[in-house]
């Protein structure tokens, strides 16, 4: 076994600092200012003040650590696909592991451990081949392994919650803690865990299966995808959550006239009425706006209060 197969399947022991290396903060891959719109999938959002991407989980907790002791705020990015940040930008510091944490160790009897920033249909493809059955469902998603943990994300009636034996987190302070999946909370696009922090790592638990079946899953499913949701646009993909009741978020905006509606390049798609498009150069107040009276046009129609689904950075001012 490798050494770091072996450190991945094996419990975290030290929860505090220790062992934690001085000096690895020279070395980190960041950029000061970066535009957020570059790292989201909608293509929306001002500067955030620091962006750094951590090559090791011990740089996430050097990283953590010191925004702690620097009192500075600290977000996780993935790969943008569930975000709407401000033109205004956010202020703080932004970590994100999908740049160079995305590796994924395959252990004998179906254990797989992935890093938090591997993405997702990389992530199905790579359990295909190694004919590992499970993640088929969850294969068009766009976003990371960090990502769908954080809010249980799913499709075709998988969710992340349900494959996953235990994941990594660095708290706020830059201590590392193992979390069992049966310690975390997860429903219908919702997890809570015992700790706050940064997802860096997860192992699953996946059942023999069969490579050539796995990518025909794949492949219907995303023809499936294709013929519904809107292909190749600028997109965060589900602006509100499916309430409960019979309607789906889709079918209530739908009703509500809201399909197709625009401001300015802000819309919502003609083919999935729940999934807002940036045409050209939306801005987040655009999108803020048309949130706002595809959530007015519903409450009107149905009585129903939708709820955002899509995580907001920055928004409170506007
Ligand atoms: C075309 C399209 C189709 C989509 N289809 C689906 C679908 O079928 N089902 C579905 O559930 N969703 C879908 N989504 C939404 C999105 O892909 C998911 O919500 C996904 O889980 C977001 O992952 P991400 O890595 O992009 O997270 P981001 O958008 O980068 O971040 C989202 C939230 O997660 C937090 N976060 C991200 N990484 C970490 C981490 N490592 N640790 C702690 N917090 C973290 C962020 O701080 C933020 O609050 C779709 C989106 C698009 C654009």
């Amino acid at each position: 076994m490798s050494g770091n197969l072996q450190r991945a399947l094996y419990p975290v022991r030290a929860r505090g600092n220790e062992g934690r290396t001085r000096g690895t903060m020279s070395r980190l891959d960041e950029v000061a200012g970066a535009r957020m719109g570059k790292h989201t999938t909608i293509g929306i959002g001002g500067a955030s003040e620091r962006l750094v991407f951590p090559r090791s989980v011990r740089e996430v907790q050097d990283v953590l650590a010191s925004e702690r002791a620097a009192n500075r705020k600290v977000r996780a990015l993935g790969a943008g696909s569930n975000l709407l940040v401000s033109d205004g930008g956010v202020r703080g510091t932004v970590v994100c592991l999908r740049k160079n944490m995305g590796n994924v160790l395959f252990a004998p009897g179906g254990a797989v451990v992935a890093d938090a920033g591997v993405m997702v249909p990389r992530f199905a493809v790579l359990c295909a081949l190694s004919a590992l059955s499970g993640v088929e469902e969850l294969g068009g998603i766009p976003g990371t392994v960090g990502g769908l943990l954080t809010m249980n994300a799913g499709s075709y009636g998988r969710s992340i919650g349900e494959i996953v034996e235990w994941v990594e987190i660095v708290d706020y302070e830059g201590r590392l803690h193992r979390v069992g999946a049966s310690e975390v909370r997860f429903s219908y696009r919702t997890a809570e865990y015992p700790v706050r922090g940064i997802i860096v790592r997860a192992g699953f638990r996946l059942r023999p299966g069969h490579t050539g079946e796995a990518f025909s899953r794949m492949k219907a499913l995303n023809e499936k995808r294709r013929a519904k949701q809107p292909w190749g646009e600028r997109t965060f993909g589900s602006t509100f959550r499916n309430p409960q009741g019979d309607e789906n978020a889709a079918a209530l905006l739908e009703r509500a006239g809201m399909k197709g509606a625009r401001e300015g390049d802000a819309i919502f798609s003609e083919k999935h009425a729940n999934f807002m498009i940036n045409k050209g150069r939306a801005t987040s107040s655009e999108v803020l706006r048309l949130i706002a009276r595809g959530r007015e046009a519903v409450q009107t129609l149905s009585a129903i209060t939708l709820s955002t689904e899509v995580e907001m950075w920055g928004i409170a001012d506007e």
